[in-house]
């Protein structure tokens, strides 16, 4: 049909715009032919401890910055850089670029922040994943704690045992990983207790209602329970009023993540928030207060 067509010229379209923009992004021309398609660009959006609202971390998040159609969500092009395997060289790209920027940071005398990077299924089954990751952390001088990998329950399910044995490779080079969207996947508790991760995340699904739906406060509450009495740290994304933040503090969730704290941001942005932290923290030391939160 005419639909259809249109569709699938859509994503041809697409599809040679994404090749494009892994190539300017790889080779740093932006003002390029290549330029024409945009390329990529990390936002980061910090991570609160809910004890003391220290930010503790970041995770990276991909947008395509496009001149005609502006920044590019990652919905709108992760799916089709995984069929295309195209997600494997723009995967290597945002660990690289996320361990560079993370070492800017140390570099910069902030506190230690971890950044944390999603890895979607066929990135995190290629062969050279390791080896990828330990280039990027070697290229870049940044210490192995201070990079976390964001896996999915699905994607490990895909094949359990390789994906077991391919975290413990990450996990005894220093790197930590966590479970994101944590309770929309199919992983068993069987097998979660088999996972060498340090986290796991609530999915923002559960957070959005938290404040009034008891369904949604069941499971938080399970999730934070669970974590705990499996030596986890448990962190809730999506969170976004105040409302939402006091419920997980109530119930010892550790960290959370949100627009209520911040949207994804540039790193210079981040790097703001660090010196207001420090300014502040260093204001409430000279008038003998407690943290605020
Ligand atoms: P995710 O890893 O679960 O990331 C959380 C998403 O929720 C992000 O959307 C973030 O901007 C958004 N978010 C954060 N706080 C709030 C909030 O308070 N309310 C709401 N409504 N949303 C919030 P984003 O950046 O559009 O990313 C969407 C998904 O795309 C990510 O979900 C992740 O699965 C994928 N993604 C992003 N960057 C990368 C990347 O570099 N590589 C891969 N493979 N996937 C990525
Ligand atoms: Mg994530
Ligand atoms: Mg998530
Ligand atoms: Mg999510």
């Amino acid at each position: 049909t005419r639909e259809m067509n249109a569709s699938v010229e859509e994503k041809l379209v697409l599809l040679d715009g994404l090749r494009n923009a892994v190539q300017a992004t790889l080779d740093g021309v932006a003002g390029s032919p290549h330029g024409a398609h945009g390329n990529f660009r990390l936002l980061y959006q910090p991570k609160i401890d809910l004890k003391d609202g220290a930010i503790f971390g970041v995770e990276a998040l991909i947008r395509w910055q496009h001149p005609e159609h502006g920044m590019v969500p990652p919905q709108r092009f992760i799916g089709l850089a995984e069929e295309s395997g195209l997600i494997v060289e723009i995967g290597d790209w945002v660990v690289r670029e996320a361990c560079r920027q993370a070492q800017a940071w140390v570099d910069a005398g902030l506190p230690p922040v971890t950044v944390s990077v999603n890895v979607s299924a066929r990135q995190f089954e290629e062969a050279r994943l390791v080896e990828r990751v330990a280039r990027a952390l070697d290229d870049s001088g940044l210490r192995p704690e201070l990079l976390e990998l964001e896996v999915t329950e699905s994607l490990i399910m895909r094949d359990l045992q390789k994906s077991v044995a391919k975290m413990r490779e990450l996990k005894d080079m220093g790197v930590s990983l966590s479970i994101d969207d944590f309770g929309t996947g199919y992983s068993s508790l069987s097998s979660l207790k088999t996972f060498p991760i340090s986290r796991l995340k609530i999915d923002k699904s559960f957070v959005s209602e938290l404040a009034d739906n008891p369904d949604d406060q069941a499971i938080a509450m399970a999730v934070i329970s669970l974590g705990h009495k499996l030596n986890l740290r448990v962190i809730a994304e999506g969170v976004e009023t105040e409302q939402q933040r006091a419920f997980l503090r109530e119930n010892e969730c550790d960290e959370m993540q949100g627009y209520l704290f911040s949207r994804p941001v540039p790193a210079d942005e981040i790097e703001a928030m660090f010196d207001r932290q420090m300014a502040g923290m260093s204001a409430r030391q000279q008038h003998g207060g407690a943290l605020a939160l």
